[in-house]
């Protein structure tokens, strides 16, 4: 049995409070955007529980956005894209590399300098602290799609996209979350100095930083630098995270377990440089890979950095999860898309 961080065995369990439908009404979800569906979202919402500032701030970093976006196409320099594009790489292997593999399941271990740079592209993406971005990813994990889960896919496609960053907290997420071994985070010293100094030490990377390069080095207008490499750049990697919470829990198939929502979606795990093979690695979390299959043909770019870094020496103790066992597991509780893909291939 390949080693596993103790507080991802248990799968999510159901809250006796909830009276969502059951794993077996799963299959026939569906998407649901359409403009009734978030009128009666919003007629059903319960107002005194968003949180407006951070609704507010979403709303003025998307009017940014929006900006941006014109700016890139029709003002800025082409090093400015360039820039911003390698930024969203960095940023978004932060989340991917750094928060979610190293951090929430310690899928492998990192020396020292790949810490300290994994904690600034994380910086760099601003999506919380470390410790507060693998607490709750690990609750997640633990109590995936019941009241404890911080973005729990029952309440939405909205909802656990975006809709839960805007909303009060469900008790339930507070209480578990607090029950959680986290000491492994706390002895980490690039952890806990990157949660002291979070707020000037984010400005500092995800927007000033941005905007000061590309005006210092090649004079770009440092409007148009903010506007693009600041906002549109977070934005873009915000929403590609998010997707992994969203789409990922909704779209695509289950070849290791039908009855969880995480699904295998190939156009996340484009976006998101590995992370949408969500079947698999909710079924096998502490796999450094996140999928049965690593590379850049697999749409899993993380995997492949991994790899060259310990072929470096400074990630080393990668685990991973053998072919037998991934097959027995999909002949158990998979939907028999793991078969047929095994048909395909021979
Ligand atoms: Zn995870
Ligand atoms: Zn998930």
């Amino acid at each position: 049995m390949a080693p596993q961080a103790p507080d991802q065995e248990v799968k999510g369990e159901l809250l006796e409070d909830d009276t969502a439908p059951h794993h077996h009404d799963m299959e026939v979800r569906e998407v649901d955007i359409s403009l009734r569906r978030i009128i009666h979202d919003l007629r059903h919402l319960d107002w005194s529980k968003v949180v407006w500032r951070n609704a507010i701030l979403f709303a003025l970093l998307h009017m940014y956005s929006v900006y941006g976006l014109y700016l890139a196409i029709f003002a800025v320099k082409w090093k400015t894209i360039g820039f911003s594009v390698l930024l969203y790489f960095m940023a978004a292997l932060g989340i991917t590399m750094g928060a979610h593999r190293l951090w929430s399941h310690r899928s492998y271990k990192a020396t020292l300098p790949l810490r300290v740079i994994l904690a600034a592209f994380q910086t760099l993406s601003f999506q919380n602290d470390i410790f507060e971005w693998a607490r709750d990813h690990r609750v997640h994990h633990k109590y995936s799609e019941t009241d404890a889960d911080p973005h729990n896919a029952r309440r939405g496609f909205f909802f656990s996209h975006m809709g839960w960053l805007m909303y009060r907290k469900h008790p339930k997420v507070i209480e578990k979350g607090r029950n959680l071994d986290l000491s492994d985070l706390k002895e980490d010293a690039i952890v806990m100095w990157q949660r002291k100094h979070y707020v000037p030490v984010v400005l500092l990377t995800c927007f000033v930083m941005p905007t000061f390069l590309p005006w210092f080095f090649w004079e770009e207008n440092a409007v148009n630098a903010l506007m693009v490499a600041g906002f549109l750049r977070y934005t873009t990697v915000l929403h590609v995270t998010w997707l992994v919470n969203s789409l990922a829990h909704w779209v695509g198939n289950k070849p290791f377990d039908k009855s969880i929502y995480p699904s295998q979606n190939p156009v996340v795990a484009y976006l998101a440089l590995g992370e949408g093979w969500h079947n698999y690695h909710h079924v096998f979390p502490w796999d450094y890979r996140t999928a049965e299959l690593g590379g850049l043909v697999d749409y899993n770019i993380t995997s492949l950095v991994i790899g060259f870094c310990s072929k470096i020496g400074l990630a080393y103790d990668l685990k991973t999860v053998t072919p037998e066992m991934i097959e027995k597991r999909a002949n158990r509780t998979g939907d028999g898309s793991y078969v047929e893909n095994a048909m395909k291939t021979k």
